[in-house]
């Protein structure tokens, strides 16, 4: 089972990751967690070329190029070995980020990023888990972890609404697999209700 989060920056998806993983292999399964951009080494290596440094150093579709690349080399080294070994991969972020960043806040690239995911990726989520939550509280979540090495989107709240509205209707347009949790409360009854979105799928 193949099973993705995304979110706004600062939704607490990372955090949501993590207790999902716990929870699984306590009920006895084997769990591969991992995190996009990266996930392999290679893919890190390509995140550090993206994410550290200048901000400008790339052109989105350069950009869209790298992503895919660490994309394809997680997806080769880490994602189909462990589903193919009977594992739960969870992974935090995966192409519906590709398709809300590179697509929509820092190009308007989503017909390109949607045709080199059929030709280089083609491999979709199980499920996707979306933590819909406040831009405010996310930015301001965001705002408080600054300071890492790494580049931080500092939207600002009218990037970061259209960012919410856009991974929403990420979730419609991709009804099947999308399950919307509402991120606005306490992380523990935000992680039972995905444990049990999880359950109901891995049971169905
Ligand atoms: O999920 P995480 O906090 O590690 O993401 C770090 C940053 O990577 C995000 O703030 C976003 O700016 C960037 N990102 C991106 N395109 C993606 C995935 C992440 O620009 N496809």
């Amino acid at each position: 089972l193949f099973l993705t989060f995304e979110g706004i920056d600062g939704s607490g998806k990372s955090t949501q990751c993590r207790l999902l993983a716990d929870h699984l292999r306590r009920s006895g399964r084997e769990v591969v967690l991992t995190r996009e951009p990266g996930g392999s080494p290679g893919a890190e290596e390509i995140r550090r070329l993206v994410l550290e440094g200048d901000p400008d150093r790339w052109s989105a579709e350069t950009e869209l190029l790298l992503f895919t690349a660490a994309r394809r080399d997680h997806l080769e080294r880490t994602i189909l070995p462990a589903l193919r070994a009977g594992k739960v991969v969870v992974c935090d972020r995966f192409a519906d980020s590709t398709r809300m960043y590179q697509g929509l806040s820092r190009g308007d690239l989503r017909t390109t990023v949607d045709r080199l995911h059929s030709l280089m990726i083609g491999r979709d989520p199980d499920l996707t888990v979306l933590i819909d939550m406040d831009p405010a509280t996310g930015l301001a979540r965001a705002k408080g972890r600054q300071g890492s090495e790494e580049r931080f989107e500092d939207f600002g709240l009218d990037l970061q609404e259209k960012m919410r509205a856009g991974f929403l209707s990420l979730a419609e347009e991709f009804a099947d697999r999308f399950r919307v949790i509402d991120g606005n409360r306490p992380v523990d009854d935000v992680a039972a209700e995905v444990a049990a979105t999880v359950a109901a799928a891995l049971s169905a």
